[in-house]
């Protein structure tokens, strides 16, 4: 029996992170058997915020990290296909036939994507970044995919894609299945620094591939609670990154519960609060640096899963786009326009 589709990616634009892992890699891992499994590497997506020549050329080191995070956090090569988005022109295409199913107010009422502008220094939104959502609904839809398990940043692009789905399916009959959002545990994990979202582009992140030296140096230099200057004040929990790390992250819950007491009553220093914390992530890591030395030490494997990936996925693609033209009617133009020239060729032909 053949398994229902689950999709997802990221773009390259670095390494991997804790907020990747809750938000979307711990579903991965946990759904792989349970479905068949495409990720894609998003480099088209990536030109939305960061297209420099230098961005580009970063992109081919960043996607192999990417492949090498995903199998380091769980995910077995033989189940997962990846693909490399922009070695697929045929997703390019069903973009421009997606085009004309959803309206520009419909898209720009979307916030994420002027957050992504902003982040980007952007003053006017790109035509590009105002259809990410578009291009999104291309890359879930290609593959028929009926999952998508994705951080809370990115729900809004796959509402998109669900009505994308419906509306092609209306008009011209039904081709797509309407995909399922699924959103991580921590819908959206603080950053290091206390911002609303961990992000690789921001740099404010713990690394899967982080080593034990640097996860301690940035827990250390976490933002806390600013108002707590000394140890003997009482401090603020809720809200603190420093506690949501905890909360995620430590298993040992009688200790977390511990030092959120002492940290209310102002009996613990901030110290002893992220000694446990780097303790914590350090045990969760632990057996993901262990994974990744191992597909490390094999060299070439990850490009030869890259590239078998993508060869795999574009054979769906094709299948895919054909039965798209032939729905919407587009094979059958082409035919008759054919037809009718070769009609007359034959005519002068018959005339001279
Ligand atoms: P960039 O800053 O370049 O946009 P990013 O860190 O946002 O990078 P993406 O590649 O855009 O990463 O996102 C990949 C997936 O990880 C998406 O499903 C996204 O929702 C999820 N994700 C990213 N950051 C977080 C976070 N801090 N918390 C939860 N999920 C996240
Ligand atoms: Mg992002």
């Amino acid at each position: 029996m053949t398994q229902p589709r689950l999709l997802t990616g990221d773009r390259p634009t670095g390494k991997l992170h804790l907020g990747h892992y809750v938000g979307s890699l711990e579903n991965r891992v946990r759904l792989q058997h349970q479905y068949e499994c495409f990720f894609i590497i998003a480099d088209l997506h990536m030109l939305t915020t960061k297209n420099s020549r230098e961005d580009i050329l970063e992109s081919a080191e960043n996607a192999r990290h990417l492949v090498l995070d995903s199998l380091a956090a769980g995910i077995e090569p033989e189940r997962a296909t990846f693909y490399l988005q922009s070695a697929i022109p045929e997703l390019s295409e069903i973009n421009t036939l997606f085009q004309n199913l959803v309206t520009v107010p419909r898209l720009e009422r979307i916030p994420s994507l002027k957050e992504m502008a902003r982040a980007a220094g952007k003053e006017e939104m790109p035509y590009g970044l105002l259809g990410y959502p578009v291009l999104q609904a291309a890359d879930i839809l290609c593959v028929r995919a009926h999952i998508v398990p994705v951080g809370k940043d990115n729900a809004s692009h796959v509402e998109v894609t669900r009505e994308i789905a419906r509306r092609f399916n209306g008009l011209y009959g039904e081709v797509f299945p309407i995909p399922e959002l699924m959103i991580g545990d921590v819908p959206t994990l603080v950053g290091t620094d206390g911002r609303a979202k961990m992000s690789k582009s921001v740099g404010n992140t713990i690394l899967l591939s982080d080593d034990e030296a640097t996860v301690r140096r940035k827990v250390f230099s976490m933002y806390t609670d600013p108002a707590r200057i000394r140890a003997d004040i009482p401090g603020t929990v809720e809200g603190n990154p420093v506690f949501v790390y905890h909360d995620t992250f430590n298993p040992d819950r009688a200790e977390v519960d511990d030092l959120k007491r002492r940290y209310r009553e102002g009996t613990v220093a901030d110290v002893e609060v992220k000694e446990r914390l780097t303790e914590a992530i350090n045990a969760f890591l632990a057996p993901m640096r262990e994974r990744r030395a191992a597909y490390e030490a094999d060299r070439g494997y990850v490009e030869t899963l890259i590239v078998e990936g993508t060869a795999r996925t574009r054979d769906e693609v094709v299948l895919t786009v054909r039965e798209m033209r032939s729905a919407m009617g587009l094979t059958s133009t082409w035919n008759r326009i054919r037809r009718r020239a070769e009609d007359r060729a034959k005519k002068i032909g018959a005339a001279g």
